[in-house]
């Protein structure tokens, strides 16, 4: 049996990795800062005949529940293999560079750069006990700062204060990842899902959340000679699918 952590899991894109890595035989601890959200995700699952699943609360700004979520999962496996850091908000568009308010940007920073850093930071002793660990941190296509500078990039006048650099900064955490573990069987990745209808964009993106859930779980199975360190986007890259950072 392989282990799997997915955060903000409750739901859209990472309820439907939960759904892909369970239809994989994995066993999954489906994150979830609402326990209820959890539980209702989980009974959902359940009555899909997908019952190697149970809800973790876990929000990944509050220290104390990541410390919680950690000792409740060492409590039942020793070992993680797969660590999906979905949770993630936007803060709200538009943000304009000159009147966003710090705050806002603390706040996106905190779930969607540093709340990353934490989970993985509790985790990794449980992932370090796995033969072929994987980390897929979810990113976005908007996180590219070389695209950024490309006027004829279709999401060129999407701008942000708040949420495109807490990608980026997500993708940079990601590189220095990949790099300490470059000896190891680790597979370190970041993931842009692509512009998918959820939750998150009130449900304006084109993609589908089985679509963008298959990309994320493609980098969570990766073989042993697979690659890290990568910001893997179909949206930027359809040809390659590895986006310029
Ligand atoms: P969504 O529908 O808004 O779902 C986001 C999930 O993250 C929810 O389960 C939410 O929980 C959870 N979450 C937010 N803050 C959290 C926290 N502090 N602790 C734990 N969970 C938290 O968004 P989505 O579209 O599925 O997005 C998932 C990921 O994909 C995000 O990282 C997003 O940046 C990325 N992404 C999305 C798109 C897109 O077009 N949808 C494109 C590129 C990248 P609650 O239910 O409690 O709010």
């Amino acid at each position: 049996m392989k282990y799997a952590l997915i955060t903000g899991a409750n739901k859209s894109i990472g309820l439907e990795t939960a759904r892909q890595l369970l239809q994989q035989g994995y066993y999954v601890y489906l994150g979830s800062r609402s326990l209820e959200n959890g539980q209702q995700a989980v009974a959902q699952l359940h009555a899909e005949g997908l019952t190697q699943v149970e809800p973790l609360q876990l929000d990944v700004a509050d220290s104390a529940s990541i410390t919680e979520a950690r000792e409740a999962v060492g409590q039942k496996t020793a070992v993680l293999d797969v660590l999906v850091n979905n949770a993630g908000i936007s803060g709200g568009m538009p943000q304009p560079t000159l009147s966003t308010s710090v705050d806002l940007i603390k706040q996106v920073f905190e779930t969607n750069v540093f709340g990353v850093i934490s989970v993985t930071q509790a985790f990794i002793d449980l992932l370090r006990q796995a033969p072929e660990p994987r980390i897929v941190n979810v990113t976005t296509g908007l996180a590219s700062l070389t695209l950024h500078h490309d006027p004829t990039w279709r999401y060129y006048n999407i701008t942000g204060a708040a949420y495109h650099p807490s990608k980026a900064a997500l993708n940079a955490y990601t590189v220095m990842l990949a790099q300490e573990l470059r000896d190891t069987p680790f597979k370190v990745n970041a993931v842009d899902p692509g512009y998918t209808a959820t939750d998150f964009n009130h449900h304006s993106g084109p993609g589908t959340v089985p679509d963008a859930a298959a990309r994320v779980v493609k980098a969570a199975l990766l073989a042993p000679d697979g690659p890290t360190g990568q910001f893997f986007s179909d949206d930027n890259a359809p040809e390659t699918g590895i986006s310029p950072w």
